[in-house]
């Protein structure tokens, strides 16, 4: 027991501007954590290349005992292969990001084993390891953000399909010929349901006439908030619409499913009164009813650590597995 205490895990969370790196223990505190950007030339230099750079003069500077670190768990963008531990899918405008070898580079300057996730997965993961899911079994988890991200747990375990690509929930089709998607599709939920996509009809509404009390700042989510907190009808109309869409793909997943709880993370998940209220009572009264008894509905509690903290998780759940 004394000896499991001691374990340590490498936590790598791999995003599109930034990297994470933390050093983090058996319970999931993280003992030390570093933030890099990985954009700053364009992706010239490689996204894993930084990542291997930082990940080694990280573990110099915090001096662990190389003794105590069992194993690295990565979150990373776009379509994650978990057998192989490589990107197979990018999310398109990353450059040199796409066949990275994440699992076999890292393996490679640690010695010891990595396993890597796709970065919605790893969230969803985190909030039932620490956050708002902790220790239900069945969990949809849904990122509302520029895009749509999604992570489900059945039974326990990560929903990953054949190649670990599965809960891409922002990709669900809801408009036959709808707006194009940076997919290739067109009409996916996210480019109805997602903060940018909210945003974007919002500016269409001031461009038409239809819509004011932004002639003095940029429109981000925080703002169009305010107006609807200051009686804005025309922008509560906007963001009701907004929230019947993410209402509606959340029904969906909720009968494909069956959860327990589904989790609302993403920085608007920070409005519970006009958001996430607004979300619950609108699923709750068009969900089929077997389906939501005793259902909780509930924002994110772990913030932007999750990534890390649940691709610690999934490094200690596949190493019991091994082991078993
Ligand atoms: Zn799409």
């Amino acid at each position: 027991m004394k000896e499991q205490k001691k374990e340590k895990y490498i936590g790598i969370d791999i995003g599109g501007t930034t990297a994470k790196i933390g050093l983090v223990d058996a319970e999931g505190t993280i003992l030390r954590s570093e933030e890099y950007a990985v954009d700053f030339d364009g992706y010239e230099t490689p996204i894993l290349t930084t990542v291997l750079e930082r990940l080694k003069k990280f573990l110099a500077d915090c001096g662990v005992c190389r003794l105590q670190l069992v194993g690295i768990g990565v979150s990373a963008t776009g379509g994650i292969n978990t057998q192989t531990g490589r990107v197979d899918g990018s999310a398109g405008h990353i450059k040199n990001w796409q066949g990275s070898r994440i699992k076999e580079k890292m393996e490679e300057v640690l010695q010891i084993p990595a396993y890597v996730l796709n970065d919605a997965n790893a969230v969803a993961l985190g909030e039932v390891w620490l956050g708002a899911a902790r220790g239900r079994r069945n969990v949809v988890v849904v990122t509302i953000g520029t895009g749509i991200g999604g992570g489900i747990i059945v039974d326990g375990n990560p929903l990953l399909g054949k190649s670990g690509f599965a809960g891409e929930v922002g990709h669900m089709i809801v408009s036959h010929a709808g707006e194009s998607c940076t997919c290739g599709n067109f009409g996916c939920l996210e480019r109805y349901g997602s903060t940018k996509a909210l945003i974007k009809r919002i500016e269409q509404g001031i461009r038409a006439g239809e819509i004011e009390g932004f002639e003095d700042g940029a429109v981000n989510g925080r703002r169009i908030f305010e107006e609807v907190e200051r009686g804005n009808l025309a922008v509560e109309r906007t963001v009701n619409l907004w929230i019947d869409y993410i209402a509606d793909g959340l029904i969906s997943l909720i009968h494909i499913f069956n959860p327990e709880i589904v989790i609302i993370g993403g920085g608007v998940s920070v409005q519970r009164r006009l958001f996430v209220d607004k979300v619950r009572s609108k699923v709750l009264s068009r969900a089929r009813v077997e389906f939501t008894e005793g259902l909780e509905i509930e924002p994110a509690e772990l913030g932007n650590q999750a990534g890390m903290i649940g691709a610690v998780h999934f490094c200690r759940m596949s190493m019991l597995s091994e082991r078993r």
